[in-house]
């Protein structure tokens, strides 16, 4: 068993919040485990709680739209929400179920080692963003020890306000240079490195 499928298997155990008795399964996430790109959404919906699986919905439809102009699909990339089980009614999360459920993204995060983590909506951007504002940040990148975090609004607020439809598509584009520059950085570093070597065994 991989270690994501073991992680899966103890998210799918979690009583720590009264989500457990109510969801109808856990959503941990899905994608590829070696995925460059990490997209973070917030919790998962009723069409998730269903399923088992995030963005499966109205939203995931749009986010599935948005990576195709980009040229990726979802097996491609690694999908995960803050929250692992469905809020009652799709309340927002509460803090302490956002302080329970980080452990696990945490995890992901380690075993997945993502290039770029994408943050979608508000609850994601605040988890790497504290204290930002998702109009003022969204589409901007920061590069912290060696990852890039690049914030974007949720695919759902597109839905419910149509003028975000092109800020959330012109961010999506901005993704594909950001990583051919960290691929650039990566192979310079390489490259110094080999002519070094060169230069030793002269
Ligand atoms: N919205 C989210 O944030 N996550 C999902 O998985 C679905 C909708």
């Amino acid at each position: 068993m991989s270690a994501l499928s073991e992680l899966y298997e103890e998210i799918t155990f979690c009583q720590q919040c009264e989500m457990a008795r109510y969801r109808i399964q856990t959503v941990p996430g899905e994608g590829a485990g070696d995925a460059d790109i990490m997209f973070i959404g917030e919790a998962p919906g009723q069409h998730e709680d269903q399923k088992g699986r995030p963005f499966v919905g109205p939203a995931g439809k749009l986010l599935d739209e948005l990576l195709a102009t980009i040229g990726l699909n979802r097996q491609q990339v690694y999908i995960a929400n803050v929250i692992k089980c469905r809020p009652r009614g799709n309340r927002d999360p509460l803090p302490q179920e956002i302080f329970n459920c980080r452990k696990w993204l945490e995890r992901q995060i380690e075993l997945i080692l993502p290039k770029i983590i994408v943050t979608l909506g508000r609850y994601s951007m605040a988890l790497f963003f504290p204290q930002k504002s998702i109009s003022k940040i969204h589409g901007s990148a920061e590069k912290r020890e060696g990852v890039i975090y690049f914030a974007m609004y949720h695919p759902a607020a597109a839905l419910h306000q149509p003028a975000l439809k092109e800020t959330i598509k012109a961010d999506m584009l901005k993704i594909p240079p950001l990583l051919a520059q960290l691929q650039d950085i990566q192979e310079a570093k390489e490259d110094t490195q080999a002519k070094q070597l060169n230069m030793f065994e002269v």
